[in-house]
């Protein structure tokens, strides 16, 4: 049925696909965290990752999976008691509610239906009412939705407040979009090395602002792991606080140089390129954009009427070896999400484009026509032709 039956197109919204560079670097012999080789290493990759975070803040490298750095932006800035107002608009915003809940903060929970932004008015009201916020809590962009939450403004309404913290959790977006921490006045910010990063997972990213580090001596929640004043002191002494991941520090280094070298507008715009081809092709197939405010790392795309994103996600990966995700909880079967970061070819896009026709058809042939596919996958390559 297609032309490149044996690739494998990982289009997830993370893990993603990895580039042939980095896949050198993960293979190479292991080094120990204490030798010259990897001090340089560490010390170029604290220095370049600031780019990406477009700080000048340090930048933290924790051995954790993402939900890791989420918990240590909120240990190292809240104590028992505290206020936190926890916007919630899927499931990543659930889990921050709850782990703030967990920690003994007193959590208002601001609902915002899946699929929508949070209105910044509405946060603008609860810090009226609730003037001793200690902290707001937001995804910049929450992957189970594909919505982008407008940051920037919540970042100026927040700097109104010297004592309310603007924590975010980036992970699907801090390095695939514009999120300039200290330009926006972000307080807290986490990022993750199996989304935006294009790296395995097991590491996550984070920093804090001026404000923040304010608050950092008193907090008052266990930490231990994740304690980053003994991270802040051992990168100072040019180590890590427990044992250096050697693997991911050493190809991360790698992603920065390409990062560095081709530009953040590059990446920016290679990323907003695929998200607007998606939107635009999927659309034409008959998917209906999920997200109201839609981000450009990942498309979440409401299937036809009758269809079951479930079934459509199995049957891309079965027949057409291509890895996209589903919806979960309210979203399950209703939708399907394409991830826009990694190391991703143009070929693969189009290659999306035409198996997604293929396997609508295949759950109903009377949906479109073999014709009218070709068409659209024509289309689409001269799409990305025209615009590189
Ligand atoms: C992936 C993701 C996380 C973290 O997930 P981990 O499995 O812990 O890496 C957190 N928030 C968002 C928005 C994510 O996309």
């Amino acid at each position: 049925m297609t032309t490149f039956q044996d690739d494998y197109s990982l289009l997830a919204p993370g893990p993603v696909n990895i580039h042939p560079e980095v896949r050198k670097a993960l293979a190479l012999p292991m080094i120990h965290h204490r030798t010259p080789e990897f001090d340089k290493i560490l010390k170029k990759v604290l220095a370049d990752i600031k780019v990406v975070f477009q700080t000048e803040q340090d930048v933290f490298l924790l051995t954790s999976t993402g939900s890791g750095g989420m918990e240590t932006l909120l240990v190292n800035t809240l104590s028992p008691g505290d206020k936190v107002i926890a916007i919630v608009s899927g499931k990543f915003g659930e889990r921050w509610a709850d782990m703030a809940q967990y920690f003994g903060a007193k959590v208002i929970v601001h609902n915002v239906a899946w699929g929508e932004a949070v209105k910044v008015s509405d946060v603008e009201d609860l810090l009226k009412q609730n003037p001793d916020t200690r902290a707001v809590l937001c995804q910049a962009c929450e992957t189970s939705t594909g919505v982008a939450h407008p940051i920037e403004a919540l970042a100026t309404l927040t700097k109104n407040y010297p004592d309310t913290l603007l924590l975010v959790d980036a992970i699907t977006a801090l390095g695939a979009y514009p999120l300039p921490m200290d330009a926006w006045g972000i307080d807290g910010i986490v990022a993750g090395s199996q989304k935006a990063f294009m790296l395995p997972t097991g590491m996550a990213f984070v920093s804090f602002s001026k404000k923040a580090w304010r608050f950092i001596p008193d907090a008052k929640c266990p930490r231990y792991y994740f304690d980053i004043r003994k991270e802040k002191k051992a990168n100072a002494g040019g180590e890590t606080f427990f044992s250096s991941n050697v693997a991911i520090i050493r190809a991360l280094d790698v992603v920065l140089s390409l990062i560095t070298t081709q530009g953040l507008d590059k990446l920016f715009h290679d990323i907003h390129r695929r998200a607007e081809f998606t939107r635009n092709f999927a659309q034409k197939l008959g998917f209906v954009l999920y997200a109201k405010s839609p981000s450009d790392s990942v498309t979440a795309l409401t299937v036809p009427p009758q269809m079951d994103g479930q079934k459509i996600r199995l049957h891309l990966e079965e027949v057409h070896n291509i890895t996209i995700m589903g919806g979960q909880d309210q979203a399950k079967g209703k939708i399907i999400r394409v991830g826009h970061m990694g190391y991703i070819q143009d070929h693969e896009m189009v290659r999306l484009i035409e198996c997604l026709g293929h396997t609508l058809r295949h759950f109903d042939p009377d949906f479109m026509s073999l014709e009218h596919i070709s068409n659209i996958a024509t289309e689409a390559q001269n799409w990305l032709e025209q615009n590189p």
